[in-house]
């Protein structure tokens, strides 16, 4: 589970899509208070921060919509409280970068 740092229009596919679906999983953990992936590295850094990680979907499906992919699963607003800020990396951006270039897949990075 992983949400990037890089902006969307730098995703290839997979990448913004896999994101995508990735966050909306993210999204249902920590507003249903799952146990399952609590103490996952990514929900404790976006668990405070409902308006952040909205923000970071809205992106998302901005860079979707441009593609002309699907998008039929909006976020429900009312969730989205808290920081709208994201501060805290669970690897540099410029490690980022770095992990998407060695995949090769097709990310602009
Ligand atoms: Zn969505
Ligand atoms: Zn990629």
């Amino acid at each position: 589970m992983r949400i990037w740092d890089i902006p969307p229009d730098k995703l290839c596919r997979n990448h913004l899509l896999g994101e995508h679906r990735e966050l909306h999983a993210l999204w249902s953990i920590i507003i249903n208070n799952k146990k399952a992936y609590s103490n996952h590295p990514e929900t404790l850094r976006w668990k405070d921060k409902l308006r952040a990680l909205h923000l970071r979907h809205e992106k998302l499906v901005e860079e979707m919509d441009k593609r002309g992919y699907n998008h039929q699963s909006p976020l429900d607003v009312r969730f989205a409280t808290g920081s709208d800020t994201q501060d805290e990396f669970i690897d540099s951006y410029e490690k980022q970068v770095k992990i998407l270039k060695e995949k090769n897949c097709g990310c602009s990075v």
